[in-house]
């Protein structure tokens, strides 16, 4: 099979048999859907109400067995593959145009070894799932900040969460992976089993093969945290945000924090005169002892007159949970990503201006505080961009198809800005995909690229799984 352009998301109509997809169907312990499947109307959409693809087929593994089928099918095929974890990537990359779908979403068994602090998570877990398997024992993975994010799409492309600064990216956690490679062989990758491998998937993406497992080191974090969340008045955002950044230059590692620029939404408990009206969120996690944890955000807390404090001790897994709301499954959604070498003036007049601009109330400008754990991970990834102090995540959140093109074109305009304040380099899991593909990748991978194309060109040097952030195969 020729590499295909990387960009490529659609297949032209393949003509498939009815006997050997029934054959197909036949071995797969799980389901397999096809476009008359009363079942494929849902099988088929994912979380960004902009995507609307419409698959060939769509196997709904359960096991490794079914993943390895349909790896051999679609090689047998020439179909263009997806790969589906938890079917948050917003740009819809866990689905594809006329191809098939390997969706690992009903893969979701968990099991936690309390002694040796460590958990293995099918490759259809979500975040939600795991931390409420990990807290029973009072222990955590870093993960991400909304619970139905799948682990598997978030964990290979890096993974911010609460407790970043602290424990590090949610790919510094991996022990292990089991994987699917191109070939349909099932293989671990850890430190002493494939060690190129296992480096590349830490950070890499779903480039190099299906991931059917993942062993995370675990923490003992909660079961309560402090947690702020404190609302100011964008009109006072400025000083705001500098006393941000000072707040931040001597943050303990046990504080993760963000910056976020949105409105208030017109919904209890929110002052009704409020609503819609833009802010600035102070929000921040503290993940050791709660009593250090109240004296650490005070400042936070206590900097201006709040529009509402929401800050208090919470149960861990409702931390975890508590930017769901904001994230309903449909919505239209259109996000970009790019480092930030300071919060300097400059940088956050640019910001208020942008929020002060954006069309949507649900739009949101995130900064998040980096460094701590994240600049000393514990053994080489692949995972750039450490040493970065802020990360921006332009997120356009909006309902309706007419506003489409003014909420695209925000989205890109602030990212054109504030891009001048980077070294170029992106966090490719929230766009999802990169527009500028191969170069965005080379720019953020550096000289890790060309080993990540060796890697590729090692378990997958036909480019089979392409619908991704794409590394091109060495030759
Ligand atoms: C509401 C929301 C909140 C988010 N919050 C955070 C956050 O707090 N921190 C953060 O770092 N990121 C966050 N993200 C970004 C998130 O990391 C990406 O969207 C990620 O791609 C989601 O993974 P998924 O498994 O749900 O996605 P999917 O759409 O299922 O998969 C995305 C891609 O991952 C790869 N993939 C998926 N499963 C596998 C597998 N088993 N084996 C190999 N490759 C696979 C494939 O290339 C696939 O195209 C968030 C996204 C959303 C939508």
């Amino acid at each position: 099979m020729p590499p295909v352009n990387a960009l490529s998301r659609v297949q032209a109509p393949i003509l498939l048999a009815e006997n050997e997809i029934a054959a197909f169907r036949g071995r797969l312990t799980g389901s397999l859907y096809g476009p008359d499947d009363p079942n494929y109307e849902a099988a088929r959409s994912v979380w960004n109400g902009m995507i609307d693809r419409r698959p060939a087929l769509i196997a709904r593994c359960i096991g490794v067995a079914d993943v390895v089928e349909a790896v051999k099918f679609a090689r047998q095929h020439d179909l263009l593959v997806a790969v589906r974890g938890g079917g948050h990537n917003v740009a819809g990359t866990g689905t594809v145009d006329g191809g098939l779908v390997i969706d690992l979403s009903p893969m979701k068994a968990i099991r936690v070894d309390p002694a040796m602090r460590m958990a293995r998570a099918e490759g259809g877990a979500n975040w939600g799932e795991l931390d409420r398997a990990t807290q029973a024992y009072g222990l955590a993975a870093p993960g991400g900040v909304v619970s139905d994010t799948g682990i598997a799409g978030l964990t290979l492309g890096g993974g911010f969460g609460w407790l970043r600064r602290k424990y590090g990216l949610s790919c510094d956690a991996l022990l292990a992976v089991e994987l699917v490679t191109a070939e349909g062989a099932v293989l671990r990758a850890s430190e002493n089993e494939n060690p190129e491998l296992f480096w590349a998937v830490r950070g890499g993406g779903g480039n190099f093969g299906i991931v059917t497992a993942f062993e995370f080191r675990l923490y003992p974090v909660g079961p309560e945290v402090m947690q702020a969340i404190v609302l100011y008045p964008l009109e006072i955002g400025q000083v705001a945000l500098r006393f941000f950044r000072e707040q931040m230059r001597n943050a303990p590692d046990e504080l993760s924090s963000f910056a976020i620029l949105q409105r208030v939404p017109p919904v209890e408990p929110y002052p009704k005169e409020w609503h819609h009206k833009s802010t600035v969120i102070f929000a921040a996690c503290y993940s050791g002892a709660p009593d250090d944890g109240e004296r650490v955000v005070q400042p936070l807390r206590a900097f201006a007159e709040p529009i509402i404090d929401l800050s208090g001790r919470y149960p861990y897994l409702d931390v975890q949970r508590l930017f769901d709301e904001d994230y309903p499954h449909g919505r239209r959604y259109y996000w970009k990503s790019t480092y930030l070498d300071s919060l300097d003036d400059p940088v956050i007049d640019r910001l208020i201006a942008h929020a002060e601009a954006a069309p949507s109330d649900h739009s949101t400008l995130d900064v998040w505080h980096m460094g701590g754990a994240v600049g000393r991970p514990d053994g080489d990834t692949a995972f750039r961009s450490r040493s970065a102090p802020y990360h921006l995540s332009i997120e356009a959140n909006w309902d309706k198809p007419v506003d489409d093109a003014d909420n695209l074109a925000w989205a890109r305009e602030v990212h054109r800005d504030l891009m001048r304040f980077s070294d170029g380099s992106q966090y490719f899991n929230f766009p999802g995909f990169l527009e500028d593909g191969e170069s965005a990748l080379r720019q953020t991978f550096g000289d890790a690229y060309s080993r990540l194309a060796r890697v590729k060109g090692q378990f997958d040097p036909d480019n089979f799984f392409r619908v991704n952030a794409n590394i091109l195969p060495a030759r």
